[in-house]
């Protein structure tokens, strides 16, 4: 089987804006570069942010968001180790998946641009209520902007500016 991804290790790592705030993401430290899949995975994913330039894809999905660069997938957001390690799985054989079938699959090179931290921060609250384990709503539209978060870890955030949120990143 021509798998891309070999060994990984995985970690759960705090915000860095928000450390001890008992909040995690995962950390997937990868031992192959896996930006040779990224243009095929931005064909697939209509909910992908591609930077090809700069090696990064951004996979941002209802429940969860995925940041890829070469040697590294971040997982937005986990509540322990086995979920971590149940949603690294899952991203890995996603990430084999499409590389398997990168014969049968027109890659895509385009650069989709990120939208705006200033953007994203004017749809939050504006609180700095902290309730994201976020000192302040900017350096949670910082890391929303990076696919460190998702919309839904800002409880206060109302569902129509969170659908504004996510149209920022449909490009719809
Ligand atoms: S929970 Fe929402 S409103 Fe409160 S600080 Fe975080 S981003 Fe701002």
């Amino acid at each position: 089987m021509d798998k891309l991804i070999g060994k990984y290790e995985i970690k759960l790592v705090e915000p860095e804006c928000a450390p001890g705030s008992a909040r995690y993401g995962a950390q997937v430290t990868l031992e192959t570069d896996i930006s040779p899949v990224f243009p095929y995975l931005n064909t697939l994913m209509k909910n992908a942010w591609y930077d090809h330039e700069n090696h990064v894809l951004i996979l941002r999905e209802p429940e969860q968001a995925y940041a890829l660069r070469p040697h590294e997938i971040r997982i937005g957001r986990v509540n322990d180790y086995s979920q971590a390690q149940r949603l690294a799985t899952e991203i890995v054989g996603r990430v084999d998946a499409a590389w398997q079938e990168r014969n049968s699959i027109t890659p895509l090179y385009t650069q989709r641009k990120l939208p705006g931290v200033m953007d994203i921060f004017k749809l939050l609250p504006k609180t700095n209520c902290k309730l994201c384990g976020y000192a302040t709503c900017l350096a949670f539209a910082a890391d929303l902007r990076a696919g460190k978060v998702t919309p839904d870890q800002c409880p206060p955030l109302s569902s129509e500016n969170r659908e504004k949120v996510l149209q920022l990143f449909s490009g719809d």
